[in-house]
């Protein structure tokens, strides 16, 4: 194949051998000039997961072409956020509508860099919908400044604001790359921000296609600058050029990013991997369970940070449960396609084939047994992998706590919900878990104890996940902070406490009541009236 930037031909060889999709050049070049880079630093060429050929030759990004675009944000943000509120909110109102107008677009374009079904690239049109309607609507509440009890209750006016960090650095991975790119962005824009994006060189065309599209929507020059380029050079040239840092990626990278934005003082939101557990009770409709089930684990070819990996199924229901889900997951249709006929697309590189090949060798080498897929399917693409179900792992096996990120799922039995609740929480990670009941007040306590971020009673992930005005985020090594609601807007701001004394200037005639006539009173005098003044408080219930 050619190696033309944007030039890829994909086909679907389980409904037209011959259908074909060409991303033409002279769509992408447009795009391509939005990445802020030098030539000197070559290009990146991302390769279509669904035909393993070249999609597009991405310029690439020095850390100077960083430092250039972080003193253009700069600049932009100083008046972005002396805009009014309401100038702000209606670009995120816009996005909302452009990209459902124009979802085609950017549903093929996922498609063609992520390599995902497109059931799971219309998630991302949602998500991103859902975040600009929300923080159009809540910004301004969520913005306000705060009144709290001030000092002395009618002499002191304290108020809380929040003003914008500055510049944001968003680094996200290649799985959701328009949610886990623009879906940031939003809040941060909205908050008074400007930001540096950096995508995964793998999926920049759609977060290229996101800057046109706020652009389209209104956006002011220079608010939203997006550099390429690898992790440990371009991603950590932006931890040192922004005030806060949105990453999104593993626990192991993490944990870098964690400690260069530590020495730079840098506050950062971690948004790190799962081990997702999800329980399956005694009192399910075993097909409703195992239908919830097949798309917690294998929507994405598994490659959602929140998508299950671990279920635990009562004794009772075990064998009528597993049944029901290996027929189902048996009935999943992969493919190619841009269009909705496949259920499961391809994984996304070969590291993540080779990632989900090692695991599952390793469990069925270790005594596991397959009960489904456990197959690279090089017939439908090169990275195409069947999802897999396994049971009786041993506790050696490396799938048992390590994050596959695959359509890889564990099965085990337990006699009761304490017993579940102690395997869910059997983990470093805290992500997600997921409960089956029928019972939703028995769901809903169980869901208290387990130690993750978000659980989600009768869904998978997408019940909490689209809660966007709920906090989004992981517990332990599944990260640091929150993405959505106020939590998730607040990140990008930093908080201010101004707490006027009145009083002081002789307004009540005299000279005045303010708090420093208080040590005029004579050192042991001000401790015992003070003394008192706080019983008073106390008595008042004056918080
Ligand atoms: P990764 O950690 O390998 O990489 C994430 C991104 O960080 C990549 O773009 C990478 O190039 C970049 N990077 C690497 N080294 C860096 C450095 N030193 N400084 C700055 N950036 C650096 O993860 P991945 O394989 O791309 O993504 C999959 C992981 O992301 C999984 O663990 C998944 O669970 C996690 N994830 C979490 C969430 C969430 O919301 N919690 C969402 C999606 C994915």
């Amino acid at each position: 194949m050619a190696h033309d930037p944007g030039h890829i031909e994909l086909h679907d060889p389980e409904t037209d051998p011959l259908a074909t999709y060409v991303l033409e050049p002279d769509d992408v070049r447009p795009l391509l000039s939005r990445v802020v880079s030098s030539a000197e630093a070559g290009t990146f060429t991302s390769h279509a997961p669904f035909t393993g050929g070249p999609i597009a030759a991405i310029p690439l990004s020095t850390p100077d072409d960083v430092a250039r675009a972080a003193k253009a944000a700069r600049a932009a943000q100083r008046l972005w956020a002396a805009r009014p509120l309401r100038e702000r909110t209606a670009v995120l109102s816009r996005v909302h509508d452009l990209v459902l107008e124009r979802q085609s677009d950017v549903l093929d374009l996922i498609q063609v860099e992520s390599g995902k079904a497109r059931a799971s690239a219309f998630e991302e049109v949602c998500d991103i919908a859902l975040v600009a309607r929300h923080y159009a609507a809540r910004a301004g509440r969520y913005l306000a400044p705060r009144r709290v009890p001030g000092l002395i209750p009618g002499l002191t006016t304290t108020r809380v604001l929040r003003h914008p960090v500055g510049v944001v650095g968003i680094i996200a991975p290649w799985n959701f790359p328009l949610t886990l790119t623009l879906g940031d962005v939003l809040p941060a824009l909205v908050a008074g921000n400007a930001v540096i994006l950096r995508p995964d060189p793998q999926t920049a065309l759609t977060s290229l296609w996101a800057a046109e599209l706020l652009e389209v929507a209104g956006l002011p020059d220079g608010l939203l600058q997006v550099v390429v380029g690898d992790g440990p050079t371009v991603g950590a040239a932006v931890v040192e050029n922004v005030d806060h840092v949105s990453f999104t990626g593993s626990t192991r990278t993490g944990r870098v990013v964690a400690a260069h934005a530590g020495e730079q003082l840098v506050p950062a939101t971690l948004e790190l991997g799962g081990k997702n557990p999800m329980y399956v009770a005694d009192d399910v409709d075993v097909e409703v369970a195992a239908e919830g089930a097949v798309r917690a684990c294998f929507v994405g070819a598994g490659q959602v940070c929140v998508s299950i990996e671990r279920i635990y199924v009562h004794e009772d229901v075990a064998d009528a449960f597993t049944a029901a889900f290996v027929r189902r997951t048996k009935a999943l249709r992969l493919g190619s396609g841009l269009d909705y006929r496949s259920d499961i697309g391809s994984l996304t590189s070969a590291a993540q084939l080779a990632t989900v090949v090692e695991h599952v060798e390793d469990a069925v080498g270790h005594g596991a047994t397959l009960l489904s897929g456990g197959v690279h399917r090089s017939d439908v693409g090169p990275w195409f992998y069947e999802p897999t179900i396994l049971t009786d792992v041993p506790d050696e096996a490396r799938l048992v706590r390590e994050e596959t990120f695959g359509p890889v799922v564990a099965i085990s039995r337990v006699a009761s919900d304490d017993e579940a609740v102690a395997a869910m929480n059997d983990s470093d990670l805290g992500l997600n878990a997921s409960i089956w009941t029928a019972d939703t007040r028995r769901g809903a306590a169980l869901a208290e104890r387990v130690r993750v971020g978000t659980v989600n009673v009768n869904e998978g992930y997408v019940a909490t996940w689209g809660s966007v005005g709920a906090p989004q985020g992981g517990v332990g090594a599944s990260g640091i902070g929150s993405r959505h609601g106020r939590e998730g807007l607040w990140a990008t701001t930093r908080v201010q406490t101004v707490a006027v004394q009145h009083g002081v200037h002789g307004v009540l005639g005299g000279p005045g009541v303010g708090l420093h006539r208080m040590f005029d009173l004579g050192a042991e005098t001000w401790p015992r009236v003070y003394t008192e003044v706080l019983r008073t408080l106390k008595a008042l219930r004056l918080p």
